[in-house]
């Protein structure tokens, strides 16, 4: 008999639930269920910033929380009673933060439509950009964003990349021109997933 012990050396995995163990775990109350068997088979790629154009604040994760202060800055009063939320979140730096487990049904395309199916919230991960509609984004975020299709694609069937923009056009614009679909395309450097763009 062997003995019974801790395995030497066991690989950190990679998931735990629908939780990528890579990420910064803060919880948004901002989630419902999917419907029953659905395939989740896209990604969606958003961009966001808060205050729009200031990177660096914790106006995000307070969004996604539901705890934005809406007399901290005149654009936030906008947002007062928004309820959303996306899976996760990519900062200037690259660091990863996860919302919701990818198992949920986040909150981050609202209307929209990808390739005939309406309601891309059910089916799809959204993965947002700390940037902004027209501004660039940094090498350490495109890594992050490739690093996390991969670990997407080795767990759900994704078949596809889109962003915000391509899933709701009428309404949507991010994450805008200044992203890079290429090099995103070259980076993730996966067979068999289509690129919107
Ligand atoms: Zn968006």
């Amino acid at each position: 008999m062997k003995p019974i012990g801790p395995a030497a050396a066991a690989p950190r995995p990679a998931w735990r639930g629908g939780w990528l163990q890579a990420a910064r775990r803060i919880d948004s109350p901002n989630y419902g269920a999917r419907p029953a068997s659905t395939a989740i088979d896209l990604v969606v790629v958003h961009s966001i910033s808060l205050p729009p154009g200031e990177y660096g604040g914790d106006g995000i994760e307070q969004l996604f929380t539901n705890r934005l202060d809406p007399q901290a800055h005149p654009y936030f009063e906008r947002l007062r009673d928004l309820r959303v939320s996306a899976h996760f979140v990519i900062r200037r730096d690259g660091a990863l933060l996860q919302f919701v487990s990818c198992a949920k049904r986040a909150w981050h395309a609202g209307a929209s439509a990808w390739q005939g199916r309406a309601g891309c919230n059910d089916f799809s991960i959204g993965i947002e950009l700390e940037g902004l509609e027209g501004d660039t984004f940094e090498a350490p975020q495109y890594e992050r964003l490739a690093a996390v299709l991969n670990a997407l694609v080795g767990r759900y069937p994704i078949r596809a990349v889109a962003g915000h923009e391509h899933v709701a056009p009428q309404r949507k614009h991010d994450p805008g021109a200044g992203f890079d679909w290429a090099r995103l395309r070259q980076l993730a450097s996966l067979t068999g997933v289509e690129f919107a763009a």
